[in-house]
């Protein structure tokens, strides 16, 4: 016998739903439990960082969540994070300083941690909440070397937590529709893509820092390109990479990162990308040739709201009013996944096989060759 939603407590309600069939990533949003045996309560979600992207994107996203709330936040300044209690109704016993984070272990309010710090700090973070049992969301670039992701994966695997990387695209609906064409070959395949994700850093702060960063825009804005690349091609990836770094044109700001990076990569079945991310001019487009079509992204690829995208088969374009909010669609997916069993189509592995592939592109701007993967 189904017991109704109102006799299941929480705990017994993950256990049983752990066990149900994984369901399908088709369709969108992927919410199977939402509209039907809901939870008693939502997941909780602790923000850890409360910078730009948790402040105006992340906790306005989870306002809009079925499945979430914001439970729980982790910073290094008490006053910010006071306000943000006040202004997000989170009790004082959810608020944490970095050097607590461990204590969320004996929280049953937050299921969930969300690490949205700078690049080097994802590893610190995501390792100590798996080891506090929580799952886990980073933001992109998951980490900076390959080791790091090695280490995180392997923490959340050894806690038996999910892992996920933000990867917001993959739940917006010209996203999904790319990755649906890519997978139906209705256009015949994409063959040759160009694309460039860039913007202009007024602003001195850590993404020039290679110690926090890990890297300039390739590493930061770069990743999104990659990602397109690799919908385009049903998640293959390339089998060689070869780049180069333009001339700095702030060499007195961007000491130890690059300031712009041009990269191409070749996949197996010679579909070619050609990318590029920089420092110093707005740039947010994707072009896409297939065997039988083409799909141009002429601006907003890349942003929270892609506005606009034109094919051969006709502009496609998703009605404002109907457009999701990315961040909300990714962390309900995201709380779906735990209440169901099923794996995340964005999971940490996914991060890491993108900073496998920057590594290899930072490479061949160093040593001019073509680097094999
Ligand atoms: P930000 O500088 O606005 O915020 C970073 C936060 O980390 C701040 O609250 C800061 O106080 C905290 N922090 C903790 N330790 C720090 C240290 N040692 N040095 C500097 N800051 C420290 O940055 P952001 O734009 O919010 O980016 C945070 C993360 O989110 C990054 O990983 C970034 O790549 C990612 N991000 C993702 C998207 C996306 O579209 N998915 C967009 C923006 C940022």
């Amino acid at each position: 016998m189904n017991p109704s939603p109102d006799t299941l407590t929480r705990r017994n309600f993950l256990r049983m739903a752990s066990t149900a069939a994984a369901a399908t990533t088709a369709g969108f949003p992927l919410l199977s439990l939402a509209d039907g045996l809901a939870p008693r309560r939502k997941l909780g979600v602790a923000l850890v960082g409360l910078g730009n992207y948790s402040e105006h994107q992340l906790a306005p996203a989870l306002a809009r969540t079925k499945l979430c709330r914001l439970a729980g936040l982790v910073s290094g300044n008490p006053v910010k994070a006071a306000a943000w209690a006040r202004k997000w109704d989170v009790p004082a016993r959810s608020v944490y300083r970095y050097e607590d984070i461990d204590r969320v272990a004996d929280n049953p309010d937050i299921d969930i941690v969300y690490v949205v710090t700078p690049p080097s700090l994802h590893r610190e973070f995501v390792v100590r909440a798996a080891k506090a049992g929580k799952h886990v969301i980073s933001e992109k670039p998951l980490a900076p070397t390959v080791a790091d992701c090695d280490a995180m994966i392997e923490a959340c695997r050894a806690a038996k937590v999910k892992f996920s990387v933000g990867y917001r695209l993959h739940f917006d609906p010209y996203h999904r529709e790319l990755m649906r064409l890519a997978r139906s070959g209705e256009l015949g395949g994409f063959d040759d893509m160009v694309s460039e994700h860039s913007f202009r850093m007024r602003f001195d702060n850590w993404r020039s820092n290679r110690a926090l960063s890990g890297g300039g825009p390739m590493m930061d804005m770069g990743i999104y390109v990659i990602q397109g690349a690799l919908m385009a091609q049903n998640e293959v990836v390339p089998v060689a990479v070869t780049a180069y770094e333009e001339p700095k044109q702030n060499p007195e700001r961007f000491v130890d990162v690059e300031e712009s990076m041009r990269f191409t990569l070749e996949f197996p079945n010679g579909a070619v990308m050609h990318g590029g991310s920089n420092y110093d001019r707005p740039e947010d487009r994707f072009w896409l040739r297939a065997k039988k079509g083409w799909m141009d992204f002429p601006a907003s690829a890349y942003s929270y709201q892609v506005k606009y995208c034109a094919t051969s088969r006709g502009p496609l374009s998703f009605p404002i009013a109907a457009y999701p909010y990315q961040q909300a669609a990714q962390m309900d997916d995201f709380a779906d996944c735990l209440l169901t069993g099923r794996e995340t189509p964005v999971p940490g592995e996914m991060g890491r096989r993108d900073i496998r592939i920057v590594q290899a592109i930072y490479q061949a701007a160093r040593t001019g060759k073509r680097v094999v993967l």
